[in-house]
């Protein structure tokens, strides 16, 4: 029963026609999940209608999140791999709200951290060192000395960095609890910017240098303690069998260091599954248990802690961006929606040609369909968050919602034309609350109090 009255799981196999989506909608069965539209024509956070929210909150553009979404995505990940030894690592680069990594923790997260500031942030909402991943081609020195310090894993991508953390290690006067980071070289199929794993990649060591990774550590036990290995493929992944190939010559590398006397405990698969952003087509992606499933035989008979490092696929759909309608234009040739949300924002659309769904909060009783770019009021042609979308002509004041905003949005945010980074809610058992304040102006000036 459970996806018949969870409307907008990403994480159940379905389609996501809007009819289906409709269809559940209805379902006589409790309270409906993340974002999705009604027959009415209204746009739904769990129960709420996003136009209530728009007149609740005094600030447009913001963020809003479902919590019941983020919640039903963290179970996906801890059904799926019941059975199976394993850590979840929340990526928290894809949104680090201090509330949102906080939840996490609560249902027994671990985070995958890519900066010193993160792995300050993750310690205070109060993850286990034990379950933090500490990754990166540039990590600085005194972020490691601060990691060993705390006793995370830590992820060794290069020589200069073997070096690094192994000074660490020696200034911390601990050993470094250390995995290699190897690039399986399996493409993972998508837009070249988020692709990682692959031999031509910055991220990772060189397999050909993998011997050479091994000696350095064997020299060293007392700083430098290898207990895993790791890859991670890139990001937006649709299909499973690039995590079951992956993991197949990942069991190989395993096999070769463990062979050489190494203990290995933990096999890090990384993250990257992807969501299905064209919400008004049958795209369907494979779901936590889609991947798990793929490699639970292998994995099983390694006896390894598997880690997983979800972000996107935790928060991405349980987001969503709130605008509100500024004009409409014409060129002559294109149509424009101008709304006061910009690529500053969310600066996927204008980073990687990425697709989110577009929707007016509400129906517009008679107005015409038209196609639209729609576009905000940053000083740059590429600011754009939808292009060549049919929507009905909006009045000044209409809410307008990027969809699927969850992951990458406000982490990217800017202040790109002196634009304060928005607020951001969340809807928590049918009550909209905020979750961070916005950037203010006063915040900014006081940057340059004084000097
Ligand atoms: C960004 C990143 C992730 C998360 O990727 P998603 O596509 O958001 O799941 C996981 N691991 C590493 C090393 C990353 O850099």
């Amino acid at each position: 029963m459970k996806a018949k009255c969870n409307v907008a799981s990403s994480n159940t196999k379905r389609s996501r026609s809007s009819v289906q989506a409709k269809a559940q909608a209805q379902a006589p069965c409790g309270v409906s999940t993340g974002f999705y539209s009604k027959d009415d024509g209204f746009v739904y956070c769990d129960d709420v209608r996003v136009k209530d929210v728009r007149q609740q909150v005094p600030e447009s553009p913001f963020y809003l999140y479902s919590k019941n979404q983020l919640t039903e995505n963290f179970q996906a990940y801890s059904d799926a791999l019941s059975g199976i030894d394993s850590i979840i690592g929340y990526a928290i680069k894809a949104n680090n709200n201090f509330l949102i990594m906080k939840h996490f923790r609560e249902m027994g997260s671990g985070a995958v951290l890519v900066s010193g500031n993160e792995l300050e942030c993750a310690r205070a909402a109060g993850y286990a060192p034990e379950k933090i991943v500490f990754n990166g081609n540039g990590k600085l020195y005194h972020e490691l000395v601060y990691a060993v310090k705390e006793g995370v894993l830590i992820n060794i991508d290069s020589e200069f960095d073997l070096e690094n953390i192994r000074n660490a290690a020696r200034e911390a006067g601990k050993a470094a609890k250390v995995l290699l980071r190897i690039n399986p070289d399996v493409d993972p199929e998508v837009h070249p910017y988020v692709s990682t794993g692959i031999k031509s990649s910055k991220f990772g060591i060189r397999n050909e240098r993998l011997q050479w990774f091994l000696d350095e550590v064997k020299k060293d036990g007392k700083a430098l303690d290898l207990v895993g290995v790791h890859c991670h493929l890139g990001s937006t992944i649709s299909k499973v069998n690039i995590f079951y190939d992956a993991t197949v010559l990942m069991v190989d590398f395993i096999k070769e260091i463990r062979a050489q006397g190494f203990d290995i405990r933990y096999f890090d698969i990384g993250g990257g599954l992807g969501i299905p952003y064209h919400r008004d087509t049958d795209e369907v992606m494979p779901s936590p248990s889609d991947l798990i499933e793929a490699v639970r035989k292998l994995v099983s008979e390694l006896g390894v802690t598997l880690i997983l490092e979800p972000g996107r696929s935790l928060v991405g759909n349980a987001g969503a961006f709130v605008n509100t309608v500024n004009g409409v234009k014409s060129n002559g040739q294109k149509n424009f929606i101008v709304i006061d949300g910009s690529m500053a924002e969310l600066i996927r659309p204008s980073l990687y040609d990425a697709y989110q769904h577009i929707e007016l909060d509400q129906p517009i009783p008679g107005a015409e369909r038209k196609v639209f770019d729609v576009v905000g009021p940053v000083c740059e042609s590429a600011d754009f968050l939808g292009k060549d979308r049919e929507l009905q002509v909006p009045t000044a004041g209409t809410g307008l919602i990027v969809h699927d905003a969850g992951a990458y949005c406000m982490s990217m945010a800017s202040t790109y034309n002196l634009r304060m980074r928005p607020a951001e809610y969340w809807v928590d058992g049918g009550k909209v609350k905020k979750i961070r304040h916005c950037d203010t102006l006063a915040e900014h000036l006081a940057k340059f109090e004084g000097l």
